[in-house]
């Protein structure tokens, strides 16, 4: 199972997840499915880690 993990948009305040290991490291934004905001791991509103993802929420996963 990959690692994800959910961010909380700081525009918007939209969640949505990203996979661990590609996204949660120095120097990579996140890109806001809702609002198109791009932020760093550390600016989210809230940072959510789960060894799993959800089995109701796919399809949000962004990749740069
Ligand atoms: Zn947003």
């Amino acid at each position: 199972m990959e690692r994800i993990f959910w961010a909380e948009c700081p525009h918007c305040r939209g969640r949505f997840y990203c996979n661990h290991g590609e996204m949660r490291h120095a120097g990579v934004e996140l890109e806001c499915p809702f609002c198109a905001a791009k932020f760093l791991p550390e600016q989210a509103a809230a940072l959510d880690e789960r060894t799993e993802a959800p089995a109701d929420a796919g399809g949000r996963e962004r990749t740069k």
